[in-house]
Parts: C-alpha cells; sequence; structure tokens
C-alpha cells in the first residue's frame, strides 16, 4: 500500500491520478490533496476520498473549505506555506507534484529532504533548477519518477537496462494544433486555436506550451537531468499522432519505443506503482486504427521556442529559470489576449538577454532569477 498525497488535485494531471487511486484502492491510499483556488472541487474530493488532510492555497478561501469538512476527520490548511509543509507528514510515501509552474519548486525541495519519493508532472520544477534538485534527491535517497508521457516512455524503455549506456534519447512531440503553419500564419492565431490540442486534454499553461512548442523544449531539459544525459544526446522528433511517447537508443544501435493511446493515467499509474505494472482496463491501442504513423523534423525557425530552450540549456546556469519565468509570464499575457502568439517568443528572447547570467545558481539565486526575469517580462506583457 503507498500513501499519496497529490500537490493540485484539482487540475488535469491530479484528477486523473485520483481516477488511477479509485480504480486501485488496493495499492493505494489517498494521505494528502492540495489546490490553488478550486474550493469547491476540492471539497467535493475530501469527501469522496477522505484523506489526512487537504490544503488550499488560497488563504482567503480557507473558511469555505474548512466549514464544508468540519464534520469530516480531515485537517484543513490554507496557504503556500502549509502546502510547503504539509509534504513533510510522516504517512506519506510518495508526493505527486501536479501542480503548474514555478510555484511547484519549494514543495518539492521540502518533499525530497523529508525522504518522499517523487512522482515529477511538474516540469517547470527540474527546468528552472535541475542540477539542484536531482543533487538533493541523490542525497536523500529520493527516487524521481517521471510522469510526463515522453519521459515516462524512457523510464520504461530503461527498465532492466540502468547499467547500460544511453546513446541518445528522441523525444516525441504531436507539433501542436499549428504544425505546418507559417510565422506570418501564427501572427493571428488566437487563443481558442491555440487551446486546442489536438490529442491530449491538458491543463491551460501546457496546452499552449504545446502550440508553441516550448512544451517540447521545457521536456528536453526535463530529460536531461531525468536521465543524466548531455545536451547532444537529446533529439525531437514530431510525431502528430502521438502513439509512440518517445525512444532510446543504446549504445549498439538498438532502439527501443514505448506505445499506447495518448492517455495520461498510463503514464501516471506507472509512476505510482513502479515498479508493477497495474492491471488496467484503459482504451487498448490498434494499428488498424493507426495505419500511418508519421514523423518530420520539427520546424525550429517558425516555433523558435524550442530552439530558445535548446539555447538556454547549452548555456546552463539559470538560464533556463529565465526562459521558464519569462514563458509563464508570456503565457499567461496571452491567455489575457495581452499579447500575441509570436510575441510569446519576443519575450523569452529580451528576457534571456537581458537577465544577469549566474553560471552555479544557489537557490536564492533562483528565487532572484525567477523575480527578474518576471519584472522583465511584464515591462512588455502590461504595456
Ligand atoms: P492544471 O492547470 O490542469 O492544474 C494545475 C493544478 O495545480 C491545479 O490543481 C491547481 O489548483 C494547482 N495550482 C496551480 N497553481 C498553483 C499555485 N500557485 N499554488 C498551488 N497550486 C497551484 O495543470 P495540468 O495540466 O494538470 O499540469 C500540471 C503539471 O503537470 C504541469 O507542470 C504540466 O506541465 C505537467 N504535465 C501535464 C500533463 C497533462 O496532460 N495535463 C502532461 C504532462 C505534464
Ligand atoms: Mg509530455
Amino acid at each position: 500500500m503507498k500513501r499519496i498525497a497529490i500537490l493540485g488535485s484539482t487540475g488535469s494531471i491530479g484528477t486523473q491520478a485520483l481516477e488511477v487511486i479509485k480504480a486501485n484502492p488496493e495499492h493505494f491510499e489517498l494521505e494528502v490533496i492540495t489546490a490553488h483556488s478550486n474550493a469547491d472541487l476540492l471539497i467535493a474530493q475530501a469527501l469522496a476520498f477522505k484523506p489526512n488532510a487537504v490544503v488550499i492555497a488560497r488563504e482567503d478561501l480557507y473558511e469555505q473549505v474548512q466549514d464544508a469538512l468540519q464534520h469530516e476527520n480531515i485537517k484543513v490548511y490554507a496557504g503556500t506555506n502549509a502546502l510547503c509543509s504539509v509534504v513533510e507528514m510522516g504517512d506519506i510515501d510518495m508526493v505527486l507534484t501536479a501542480m503548474v509552474g514555478y510555484a511547484g519548486l519549494l514543495p518539492t525541495i521540502r518533499a525530497i529532504k523529508a525522504g518522499k519519493q517523487i512522482a515529477l508532472a511538474n516540469k517547470e520544477t527540474l527546468v528552472v533548477a535541475g542540477q539542484l534538485i536531482t543533487e538533493l534527491a541523490r542525497a536523500h535517497g529520493v527516487n524521481i519518477y517521471p510522469v510526463d508521457s515522453e519521459h515516462s516512455a524512457i523510464f520504461q524503455c530503461l527498465a532492466g537496462e540502468f547499467h547500460n549506456p544511453i546513446e541518445k534519447i528522441i523525444l516525441t512531440a504531436s507539433g501542436g494544433p499549428f504544425r505546418g503553419r507559417t510565422a506570418e500564419e501564427l501572427r493571428h492565431v488566437t487563443k481558442a486555436q491555440a487551446l486546442k490540442h489536438p490529442n491530449w486534454d491538458m491543463g491551460a499553461k501546457i496546452t499552449i506550451d504545446s502550440a508553441s512548442l516550448m512544451n517540447k523544449g521545457l521536456e528536453v531539459i526535463e530529460a536531461k537531468w531525468l536521465f543524466g544525459l548531455r545536451n547532444e544526446q537529446i533529439e525531437v522528433v514530431v510525431h502528430p499522432q502521438s502513439i509512440v511517447h518517445s525512444l532510446v537508443q543504446f549504445e549498439d544501435g538498438s532502439l527501443k519505443a514505448q506505445l499506447g493511446l495518448p492517455d495520461m493515467k498510463l503514464p501516471i499509474q506507472y509512476a505510482l506503482g513502479y515498479p508493477n505494472r497495474l492491471k488496467s482496463d484503459y482504451p487498448r491501442f490498434s494499428f488498424m486504427d493507426y495505419p500511418q504513423l508519421t514523423f518530420e523534423q520539427p520546424d525550429l525557425k517558425t516555433f523558435r521556442n524550442l530552439q530558445l530552450a535548446y539555447d538556454a540549456m547549452e548555456k546552463g546556469g539559470n538560464m533556463p529559470c529565465i526562459l521558464n519565468a519569462a514563458n509563464e509570464v508570456a503565457v499567461s499575457a496571452f491567455l489575457k489576449d495581452k499579447i500575441g502568439f509570436l510575441q510569446m517568443s519576443d519575450i523569452l528572447e529580451s528576457c534571456l538577454a537581458k537577465v544577469a547570467y549566474i553560471a552555479h545558481p544557489s537557490y536564492d539565486d533562483y528565487v532572484d532569477t525567477d523575480r527578474e526575469a518576471r519584472a522583465a517580462a511584464a515591462t512588455v506583457t502590461d504595456k
């Protein structure tokens, strides 16, 4: 029986993780759930799953949650500090980080320091501070299990192969809703068009990141840290059907891939259940439904964010942290119709040039860098 805490239980990953837990009561017990502002859903989840504790990040919603759960034996907390300390509770074995953005960094650090195993969906944490997080995990004997479908695919390909060096990995990308478009066409795309992902139903931020290929850029950096790779070992190929979830090439030239229908419940379940494959009744893939699986080069000139991510990874230090912060501000401004689709890349580029470079950042340097990059990005978005 694994006792699980879910940070961000009301989101796309969080709700699917709850489905996995509900379907496997003999394997998982829900200890803690947290949410930013969807108090109604958090309450409904608490009533259904009876966890030990719930946290609502927005303190003004504390009373609502507390009132609704007062007759239950469930502890209710509020605020970002509570979000960080709740992961340290003694009866948690594994923390699923399913919150979005930089806000996941500190709770993840606190969970690792408390010796909790991590199922990592919150890729921004590894983008911002991959070196710090992986060193900390090593020091505390904590494993980080990938939830992202591409990284789960690589991890699954590596099962039984951990002693065999990787030659390279190939991350697949759907290409998003704007695959094949020119920069001129992208200039006028709308938020509604960008939010329509062809294969996956996800939170708003990652859906925009997928449309701009930023998501693949973040995943390249995420893969570097998860699998200890050199930059040149990480390739991206566009695969519009999202069936081949990613590949590993070993030193004998052999390639292994993991395939399946695009359904995040599978990688979530693999991360929570590792090393076991739990029986599931999710729809099965059939070649007859997908007679053609296709592959093409990503267009790095039109989708500049992926190139910018490669560049930031190459420079290292706090560059990926700058990239991430600028991107969070840019995506949020795009979602508020304040800026156009292509302006998001302009903002990333200008922030990467503006914010001071730090080769070996400490935790405090990351905090400062994140703040500076957000301020630099806001000078454009708030104009
Ligand atoms: P989402 O927007 O659907 O949900 C985000 C969750 O985080 C919500 O529960 C929200 O309450 C919580 N949250 C947001 N901001 C917070 C804050 N400042 N403090 C505390 N809680 C906060 O997002 P999602 O699509 O579920 O994605 C979550 C993470 O998983 C992201 O890092 C994303 O990149 C990653 N991921 C998602 C998918 C997917 O299919 N959705 C796939 C791979 C990776
Ligand atoms: Mg992914």
